[in-house]
């Protein structure tokens, strides 16, 4: 049984900026705690203030050595800053992850800074539905600024980005092919092109491309169309933050302007919801089949006594009854 949690003193801990109430709000939405409903009624009233800020690259471009220099910026200008780093990498690949390389900075110890890493474990499906639930965590925890940072490499790291406001793309030059590296889904969510790396040969080349790139697709909302913004940086010796953070203020402003940022966090609270139903209506599946439904539908299918839709058919039934 999971332990039960007082969950009034847990959230007014966490919202009185106690980091080991966050952590263990957190490790609540990880293990889906029987308790979470109430954990997310406790916290929805704190909710809606933070921007959520996505960052997204393949591996190596700088994701961490950029988010220590944002990091530096947004706590210069007195923000605080909470980082979610979903890394699909397990740690068996040997690469050291994307929160631990963060916390290796000197950010790990100010308080106005909380770094979490998301345990993944090979099921993404999971993290769709564990990632907006962390992200209210630290929003109701009086954090200004989300960023959710993934390593891009596949549909799921993108969708998990498309929980944020606004979504930075980093590319470097000279890795693989440049732009054609970042191709899959991952031009297309960017709201921010950021070209790290910008003291390496081949930089110019990585913006040229980019413009041709996106210079066809132009994205219009309303009939507004969002130029994307390339901005190039050096991370390592910490050049470019304000530009970024510029461009970000830009692109915010864009989207309170014409009610785009409400119909994007409706989205993200459309697709919260559907994950969280799903996830519980898999669950009653699965009482379902532990009670011998679906195997005595299976055997009746192999026996050809039915088809798999009636099966199917009746499955739901048996679910709706349930
Ligand atoms: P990540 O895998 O995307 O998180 O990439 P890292 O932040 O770990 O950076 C990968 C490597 O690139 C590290 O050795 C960094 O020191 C280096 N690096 C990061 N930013 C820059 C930069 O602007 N210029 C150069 N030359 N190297 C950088």
């Amino acid at each position: 049984m999971p332990v039960a949690v007082q969950v009034g003193d847990l959230v007014a801990s966490a919202r009185e900026g106690s980091p080991r109430a966050v952590a263990r709000l957190l490790s609540l939405v990880e293990e889906a705690h029987p308790q979470l409903a109430e954990v997310a009624a406790a916290l929805t009233p704190y909710t809606g203030r933070a921007r959520v800020i996505g960052l997204t690259g393949s591996p190596g471009v700088g994701k961490s050595t950029s988010t220590s220099m944002l990091l530096s910026a947004l706590r210069r200008d007195g923000k605080r800053v909470g980082v979610l780093a979903i890394d699909p990498s397990s740690p068996f690949s040997g690469g050291a992850l994307l929160g631990d390389r963060i916390r290796m900075t000197e950010h790990a110890t100010d308080p106005g800074v909380f770094i979490r890493s998301m345990a993944t474990r090979g099921h993404l499906g999971g993290l769709a539905w564990a990632t907006p639930q962390a992200v209210r965590v630290l929003d109701a925890a009086g954090f200004d600024v989300v960023l959710i940072e993934t390593v891009g490499v596949g549909q799921s790291e993108v969708d998990v980005v498309r929980l944020a406001d606004t979504t930075v793309v980093l590319l470097a030059p000279g890795m693989g092919d440049g732009v054609q590296a970042a191709k899959a889904g991952v031009l297309e969510i960017a709201d921010v092109f950021v070209v790290n790396k910008a003291d390496r040969d081949g930089a110019e080349a990585t913006i040229r491309d980019l413009k041709n790139i996106i210079s066809l697709g132009r994205k219009e909302i309303r009939g507004r169309t969002w130029r994307q913004p390339i901005v190039p940086t050096v991370a390592s010796e910490g050049r470019g933050a304000d530009a970024v953070l510029a461009a970000l203020d830009e692109h915010h402003d864009w989207l309170l302007a014409d009610g785009e940022l409400v119909a994007r966090r409706t989205r993200r609270a459309g697709n919260e919801i559907e994950a969280i139903a799903l996830r519980r209506m898999r669950a009653e599946l699965g009482d379902v089949r532990g009670r011998g439904g679906l195997a005595e539908l299976a055997r009746q299918v192999v026996e050809r006594e039915t088809d798999p839709h009636s099966a199917a058919e009746r499955l739901v039934r048996e679910f709706r009854t349930a």
